[in-house]
């Protein structure tokens, strides 16, 4: 039988204790027994996040997504970088395979393989992390080495990556212990080189120093409030030894050190067939001749490099690339706008003269696929901002290169529908 409302003043929750009058109206239960919509509502969100947990802790951990799986739901979101996703479906599979293999197990260790990420802006480091997450529902979190700081020193703490982490598998912790962090802009903490001792070197070493402990496994203790650690207070104890850490950064002037290093700069490079290396491609060209020794004399400390044993580059998105990104990907942007214009009872066209132009003025801005949803949105905004009201029906708006480029609206390249609403 459902619960039924009292107005009885002289009743109090039974959980709680407050009285109606400084609660309101409380359901009844069995003779003698009320709650208050205060108490209710927490216990709605208890089981809701009890709920929640168990989807997150019901892991394919007896069923691991063999790497083939795991770079096959890659290719459907992250275009090219075909290398980065094999090498991270491959080292993601190996690292739940190493959490499953640790239970009941001791005679081998397999050691634990964070990964380093190099490429420039844009070009899908944190969507391959994120995506990767999300194939495997485990929890996620991004975070930004530049806000971080050596304990005691003004910015955040280490941990607080952590604090985000358990949020996001709502204070599950043994969710979280599985999960994968994100460490964007790692390259900004690399130590400088000028630094020396008579100053302490805040932002970079110390944070690399601060860093290590949790990359490679450690019990830790995070503030339940985020901020600063603070004596008095409780701590939520973490074991980072299963959570996978994948730091991301552009290196920007690491092409020099391995041009210096592979020693062609005047000659200029040669691809392994013997043809030049056009200007174009030099930056790719140096990513893929990436090794441990150029990340160390760019700055990172041998002991971080040492817990990142999976490096991998990405390149930078090409003119076709970015082309494929706006409309390949499932959640690429035109697919996007085509499905609100199709919520409006309208057709959206692109062609591909008018994508390639787009990518154009994409690539001038220099910060990868990112630069694609801002000029987009600058050419939509208009048309969005009328569309919902659009009397006409069923018209088709066709995006061309001179649209792109302002020199014609969206609006003038629209054909009526055939349907008309009744005004
Ligand atoms: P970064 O390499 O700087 O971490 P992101 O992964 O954050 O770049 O990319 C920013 C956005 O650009 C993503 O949200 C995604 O929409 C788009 N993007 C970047 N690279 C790709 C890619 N290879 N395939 C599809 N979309 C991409």
């Amino acid at each position: 039988m459902p619960p039924k409302k009292t107005n009885d003043e002289k009743e109090h929750c039974s959980f709680c204790k407050k009285t109606f009058a400084e609660v309101g109206p409380l359901l009844a239960g069995p003779p003698g027994v009320y709650i208050c919509r205060e108490c209710a509502d927490f216990c709605h969100t208890l089981f809701q996040q009890e709920k929640r947990s168990r989807a997150i802790k019901a892991l394919p951990f007896d069923h691991i997504p063999a790497p083939s799986v795991l770079k096959g739901e890659l290719d459907k979101y992250v275009v090219g970088q075909e290398r980065a996703k094999r090498v991270l479906a491959v080292s993601v599979h190996n690292h739940y395979k190493r959490l499953v293999s640790r239970v009941g197990r001791d005679d081998v260790e397999i050691d634990k393989s964070n990964v380093l990420l190099i490429g420039p802006t844009g070009c899908g480091k944190t969507l391959i992390a994120q995506t990767l997450a999300r194939i495997l529902h485990v929890p996620f979190a991004i975070g930004d080495a530049t806000t971080l700081t050596e304990a005691g020193y003004v910015g955040e703490d280490v941990e607080n990556l952590l604090l985000r982490l358990i949020q996001n598998a709502d204070f599950d912790i043994e969710a979280a212990e599985r999960g994968i962090i994100y460490i964007d802009e790692i390259d900004k903490i690399a130590r400088t080189s000028h630094n020396v001792s008579i100053t302490r070197d805040v932002s970079g070493e110390g944070v690399q120093q601060a860093l290590l402990k949790m990359l490679e496994g450690t019990m830790a203790n995070v503030p339940p409030q985020g901020g600063r650690k603070h004596p008095e207070q409780q701590y939520i104890q973490i074991d980072t030894s299963q959570i996978l850490f994948i730091c991301g950064g552009t290196f920007s002037g690491l092409e020099q050190i391995i041009s210096r290093r592979l020693g062609k700069q005047r000659i200029g490079f040669r691809h392994n067939d013997g043809t030049p290396v056009v200007d174009g491609e030099s930056l790719a060209f140096c990513l893929e001749h990436v090794t441990t020794d150029d990340v160390l004399e760019y700055g990172m400390i041998p002991e971080f490099v040492g817990r990142l044993p999976v490096m991998c580059s990405l390149m930078p998105l090409s003119e076709d690339d970015l082309t494929r990104v706006m409309t390949e990907p499932k959640n690429a942007l035109f697919r996007q706008y085509q499905r609100f214009f199709e919520m409006e009872g309208a057709t959206l066209e692109v062609t591909d003269a008018a994508l390639r132009e787009i990518a154009r003025k994409a690539l001038e801005r220099k910060t990868g696929a990112r630069a694609l949803r801002t000029i987009v949105e600058e050419i939509m905004l208009d048309v969005m901002y009328a569309l919902p009201e659009e009397r006409e029906k069923g018209a088709t708006y066709t995006l061309t290169p001179k649209v792109v480029r302002g020199e014609e609206s969206l609006f003038g390249k629209r054909k009526e529908g055939r349907k008309k609403e009744s005004a």
